[in-house]
């Protein structure tokens, strides 16, 4: 074994700084030195559910950017000093319908995630990316695009793929009229992407103080979704609404904004939703849902993203303000995205 440091839970909300082991390098390993990781609403549920049911060891983080400082023996895609990524799976079977057609995220014996997930081989419990050193298949860490800036780049493993697999088999690109509702870290990578896919992007926000933040981002407008006059008048406009809401929410508003066999691709919130089969019925439209990318999907993501210079927008705190982070993650204060400096980490 190797040994790192890293975040380690100790209770619901709480992380103290902890000597992690990592495995030996198997024969495709690679070890990356992690500079920086993404703080991911997903970080902040399985902290705050922590104890609560089975007492696994829990590190938490899945949006990693670092440096390649060992290969093992069979490694030829990486070497020594290669800039790479990692995002939130790190192993599927390789063999099921899902795993052939490159979409390893949907495997059908379930992929292994790179926090609290099971590894394949010795059955330990996989700790994450909130660490200094993180040891992963070859198979499963992305070269990282030297235009790309690493710390804005991290959330792009977990959030980035999470919208483009939609917008991508959507077949969104020029002409495509797409609406992001909510504007987070899914909401805000989904504007960004969108645009540079050659969209008409609109913003669906609650209110309009975020009119600023969605121009920037480069939307071309911003509908109040308060505003019942703006809502009726969009009706059956957009190919794609993007809903990033995490909160349960109704869909009918959302899906009245679709056009006819058009698509709304739920993001956000995924716990049990009602729809009205007519809301549905009426314009033949579709309801869809997508998370986290094959691998296939996440080289392209990356590539692209450096071809348009798209990243997050992120704050950076150094890994020691981890519950700073959580905490106004959960409140909503962020934009859009905390990653961690992982360098205070030795
Ligand atoms: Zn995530
Ligand atoms: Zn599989």
């Amino acid at each position: 074994m190797r040994t790192t440091a890293g975040w380690q839970a100790t209770g619901p909300m709480a992380l103290r700084r902890t000597s992690l082991e990592r495995r030996d390098l198997r024969p495709d390993d690679i070890a990356v030195q992690v500079d920086y990781c993404g703080v991911c609403h997903t970080d902040l549920h399985a902290l705050q559910n922590y104890g609560q049911h089975a007492k696994a060891p829990l590190v938490p983080g899945h949006e990693l950017t670092g440096v390649v400082t060992e290969t093992g023996p069979e490694v030829t895609a990486f070497s020594v000093g290669d800039r790479v990524a990692v995002g939130n799976i790190i192993d599927s079977c390789g063999v099921c319908a899902m795993c052939r057609a490159g979409q390893e995220n949907f495997c059908h014996s379930f992929p292994t995630l790179t926090y609290g997930g099971i590894d394949r081989k010795d059955g330990s419990t996989t700790l994450g990316g909130y660490s200094r050193e993180y040891v992963v298949r070859d198979a499963f860490a992305y070269p990282l695009p030297s235009g790309l800036d690493p710390a804005a780049a991290a959330p792009l493993l977990c959030a980035g793929v999470t919208v483009w697999e939609p917008l991508r088999s959507l077949g969104v690109g020029p002409g495509s009229r797409v609406a992001v509702a909510g504007l987070g870290g899914l909401g805000h990578l989904a504007v960004k992407t969108a645009v540079a896919l050659g969209a008409a992007t609109t913003v669906i926000s609650r209110t309009r103080d975020k009119h600023e933040d969605a121009r920037r981002l480069g939307a071309h407008d911003l509908i109040a979704s308060t505003d019942t006059q703006q809502m009726a008048a969009a009706r059956d406009t957009f190919d794609v609404v993007i809903d990033t809401i995490s909160a349960p929410h109704d869909l009918a508003p959302y899906l009245r904004l679709v056009a006819m066999d058009g698509t709304l691709s739920l993001l956000g919130h995924l716990g049990p939703v009602t729809v009205e089969a007519m809301d549905l019925l009426v314009g033949r439209k579709k309801l869809g849902s997508a998370g986290s990318g094959g691998r296939p999907a996440t080289a392209e993501m990356l590539r692209f993203c450096a071809d348009n210079g798209i990243a997050a927008d992120v704050e950076v705190l150094p890994s020691s303000q981890v519950h700073t982070a959580l905490d106004r993650l959960r409140r909503n204060d962020v934009r859009y995205r905390f990653v961690l400096d992982m360098s205070d980490l030795g």
